[in-house]
């Protein structure tokens, strides 16, 4: 048994961060004080008052056995079971793709629109909704809003669930298993105001290159088929259906893709639709419009 003094979250703090260095992880301090407070059930900032507080035995030994999976690629979030999104904290579990802070431009780009149209009560669809964080967020954020959100993923589903439930928000939506928008079609035809969606985007010959972090998430919520636009090529059509006039289709998509999905977009009929770049200056956000307000022929 190690002395007090060498049980303090202060050492114990260090020698974790050198452990995870060591061992090639690329944030060592961050991961270990996460960990760490994850463990403890406290926040990072408290870790430095709490400097000299000594763990005992069994917080030791399950710290040990984290750090050894976080070295092995193990992505801290599945650790923790967490995972922030738009200042909303998640449950993510192995069976759905950790959410991004790129996905978080998507879902502000999307506030800022509804706000802009004044949509008090939109419908949303969020498709592929995984751990549910578009969904949640775009409920959140919007009152009155009523969503959907579909997942080919049972396991997923359940996941979604929970974070609805967490953020009180189950009154106003549901979730669906299935492909895509066929759950919903034919019978909400025109029925929707926003048709939201991440869907896995990673061509195939790209999976083998994905860090072994990423490779830990799961593979059908990352391949996009062999040039990785599988799902944009059936969701695009689809969407064309379940919007009203005026309704937005927003989407993320993969660096590079911006060209091959504007003109899937124009193949499908739409005429008016958006490339936007995220924050570090890539093409990661696609906006269109069904037959907006004062345009010309907008119809397919
Ligand atoms: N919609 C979820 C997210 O953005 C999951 C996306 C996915 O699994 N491709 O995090």
């Amino acid at each position: 048994m190690k002395k007090a003094k060498e049980r303090t979250i202060k050492s114990i703090l260090q020698g974790s961060q050198e452990y995870l260095a060591k061992q090639g992880v690329d944030t060592p301090r961050l991961d270990a004080e996460v960990l760490l407070a994850d463990l403890l059930q406290t926040e990072r900032i408290k870790l430095y008052v709490n400097y000299d507080y000594p763990l005992n035995e069994r917080e030791l030994t399950i710290l040990r056995k984290r750090l050894r999976q976080r070295a092995r690629g193990k992505p801290v979030s599945y650790l923790t079971g967490k995972k922030e999104f738009m200042s909303l904290q998640l449950e993510v579990q192995e069976e759905v793709l950790i959410p991004r802070p790129e996905t978080e431009e998507l879902v502000e780009k999307v506030l800022e629109i509804s706000q802009e149209q004044q949509w008090s009560s939109p419908r949303i669809v969020d498709v592929g909704t995984g751990s549910g964080a578009i969904l949640v967020s775009l409920l959140y954020y919007i009152p009155q809003a009523l969503g959907v959100g579909i997942d080919i993923s049972p396991e997923a589903l359940k996941v979604a669930r929970k974070n609805l439930k967490k953020h009180g928000l189950t009154d106003r939506a549901a979730v669906l298993e299935g492909d895509l928008l066929e759950p919903l079609l034919p019978e909400k035809r025109g029925e929707v105001d926003i048709v939201i969606s991440n869907p896995p985007y990673i061509p195939a010959a790209e999976l083998e290159e994905l860090s072994a972090e990423v490779k830990e998430e799961p593979v059908l919520a990352l391949a996009g088929g062999e040039d990785g636009l599988v799902f944009y090529r059936k969701l695009i059509p689809q969407a064309n259906d379940i919007l009203k006039p005026g309704g937005l289709l927003a989407l993320e998509i993969g660096q590079d893709q911006g060209e091959t999905i504007g003109q899937i977009f124009k193949d499908s009929g739409w005429h008016d639709s958006q490339l936007i770049l995220d924050g570090a200056g890539r093409e990661r956000i696609y906006l269109a419009w069904k037959g907006k307000k004062g345009d010309g022929d907008r119809s397919s």
